[in-house]
This record gives C-alpha cells, structure tokens and sequence, in this order.
C-alpha cells in the first residue's frame, strides 16, 4: 500500500483508541471535564455497564452556544495556549480531545448553558460527525450522554468485559473521585436504581463510610504529611487491616487519579515486615506538589504521571504513611517498675 494520509475520520477513531478503552474512560474524562467547570454536583447514569448510555450532569459554568461546536473538535481546549503552560496545568484536562474522542466512536449529545444565558444549546455528534446546534431549555451546567459506545468500532466492543466488570471499574471510578473531592456532591445510578451517592459536605471520612462500611472508615488512619516540596495526605489501613491485592490502594496527585506502581512501592515500603506476604494495605492518598514538579502529559489518559524529583515524592509517600502507622501502634515502651 502506497503512503497515503489517513481520512480525519479514521484518525480520530484511533486516537479515540488512546483515550477511550471503556465505558469507564468515558465516566473518567466526563467527571474531569465537570470539576474543571467548578461543578459542585456531578450525577453519573449508566446504563447496561455503560454500553447503552452514559450520562454525566454537572452544575458547573457551562459553555457558551458558540462555542459547542469547537468543544467537540480535536485539540479545542479552553484550558491551555501553550506548549509552556503544561508545566504549571491546573486544571484535569488540557489536550482538548476527550470529547472530540469520545464524540467519535458514540451516539453523543452534549446540551450546556453558562449562567449568562438565558436558554441551553445541543449538539449533537454522531460516529464523528457534527450536527447542528440546536438551542433547547435546560438548567445552568451541562449534561453529555454518550449512547451506543463503539457502535462504529466493532473490535473494541469486543474487548469490553463482562458487565459486571465494567460496572465495577465505574464504581471504583466514581467513589475515588468522590473522595477526592468531598465538597461536591456526587451521585451514581446504574439503570435507574442509586448505587452511590454523597453529600457534598466535604467531610471526607464520611465519604469513606459511604464507600467501605463504617466500621472499616473508623479505623482507617488519617494520613497528613507536609515537606517544602509535597503534601501527602488521606488515608491508609493500620496492619491489622489487610487485602489480598493491591486494589484498594489509589493515588490521587495534584487531584487526578493516577496508577504508578512506583507510588505503591512506596507505601508498601512503609509496612515493610508489618504484614504478612501476599496481603496488602487499603489507602487512598493525595499527594499535592507544585504542578512543575510533576508531568501530567506523559499518557494520553493522563493516567501516568512523571515527577522531577521521584524519589522525594516516595520517601515523603513513605514517611508520611510509616508516621501515620507509629502513632496508631507506639513502639512498646519498658513499663518502670511500680
Ligand atoms: P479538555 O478537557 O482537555 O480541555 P475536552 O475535550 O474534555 O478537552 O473538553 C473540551 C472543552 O470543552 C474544555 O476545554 C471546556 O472548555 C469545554 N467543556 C467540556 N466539558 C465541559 C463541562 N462539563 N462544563 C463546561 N465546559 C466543558
Ligand atoms: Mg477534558
């Protein structure tokens, strides 16, 4: 085959690829999008596993009806300019693709009105291609539904689980951002029926209870550590509270979900010879640095990130969470004879 430039659409199939695996990179990127817009109430419906429909509301800023259309295209952001600006990114998005990606391999609707205006606008995209904008009435915020998932790409359908695997990693999904953020208000439902929901106050540990039982959220320890370079706070498991895997163990850096086995290293690392071989610790822990100490921008879901000074970063992880640990369980002092 001849070298030959691939059609625009084709293209953003595959780059869709990157972004958007399964039904839970869709909640992922829609629930950033939505604390990116100052939300305070996100509600999350799922439909089948998310392979039906997928809908995120939020009550955040909006955007404005003439720039719907953009919002759905490839590298349209209104969260970056430069290439520079990567190192001080703020926000949880910043590449402009998840919707254009999203928008691509769907049945997509986005309807959204800032407060400004008086009346909400749709748009609508179908496999990639663009509908007209559609003015509609709805409350200040936005609302995208996402049908049909990979409708237009038969091979990734296939790679999807079973549903109730599906199901589990949108769960996960949203009660970690939940946590993360306890001063919005989330709400799950799948199929219409409530799985999950929180109250917004910003109490995290009553979020945990919402997430666990409360018996485990009353003994999860409090984590809260600050250096010159990094704050590390949450919360983790005492050694008498263990899991046969690592699942239970979540990191959020500068408030974005991240997966690093290095960061996971280093908590394991603190209860070195405290558990047995084969169990591991719960925690979920925020990690907070100067957005130029870390690069967000190393993978496409944003999942991975770099740090200039890694090993900073997993000593403070280390020493924050041991400390936790000591306090919980003091070193046995000599008893003076009485
Ligand atoms: P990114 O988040 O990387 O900028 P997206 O494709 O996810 O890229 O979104 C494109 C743009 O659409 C965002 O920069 C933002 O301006 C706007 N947008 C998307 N979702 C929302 C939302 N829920 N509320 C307000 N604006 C949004
Ligand atoms: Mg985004």
């Amino acid at each position: 085959m001849p070298i030959h430039l691939l059609p625009e659409e084709v293209a953003s199939q595959i780059a869709a690829g990157e972004v958007v695996e399964r039904p839970a990179s869709v909640v992922k990127e829609l629930i950033e999008n939505a604390l990116d817009a100052h939300a305070r109430q996100i509600v999350v419906r799922v439909e089948n596993a998310g392979r039906r429909a997928i809908e995120v509301a939020d009550d955040g800023d909006g955007i404005p009806q003439s720039e719907l259309a953009l919002a759905v295209m490839r590298h349209a952001t209104s969260k970056l300019q430069t290439a520079e600006d990567l190192f001080r990114i703020a926000t949880l998005g910043f590449r402009g693709e998840a919707l254009a990606s999203i928008a691509s391999v769907s049945h997509f609707s986005l309807v959204s009105r800032p407060a400004h205006q008086s009346v909400a606008a749709r748009i609508r995209v179908d496999g990639g291609k663009i509908g007209t904008v559609e003015v509609v009435g709805a409350p200040v915020g936005t609302l995208v539904r996402v049908e049909d998932l990979f409708f237009n790409v038969p091979a990734r359908l296939k790679f999807l689980k079973r549903d109730q695997t599906e199901r589990q990693q949108i769960d996960a999904l949203v009660t970690r951002y939940a946590l993360a953020y306890p001063q919005v208000r989330f709400q799950l439902f799948h199929d219409g029926t409530p799985i999950f929901q929180t109250t917004g106050n910003g109490n995290r540990r009553e979020v945990l209870a919402q997430l666990y039982d409360v018996e485990i959220s009353r003994q999860m320890l409090e984590v809260e550590y600050e250096d010159e370079m990094v704050s590390v706070s949450g919360f983790t498991s005492p050694v008498g509270l263990t899991r046969s895997n690592r699942k239970e163990i979540t990191f959020f850096v500068n408030g974005r979900w991240v997966q690093d086995t290095a960061l996971s290293t280093a908590l394991l690392q603190a209860y070195h010879t405290l558990l047995m071989v084969g169990r591991y610790p719960m925690a979920i822990l925020f990690i907070n640095l100067h957005p130029e100490e870390v690069d967000v921008n190393v993978h496409p879901t944003k999942a991975e990130v770099r740090f200039r000074n890694p090993d900073r970063v997993f000593s403070a992880v280390s020493r924050a969470v041991r400390r936790s640990l000591m306090i919980s369980n003091p070193v046995p002092s000599v008893v003076p004879p009485s």
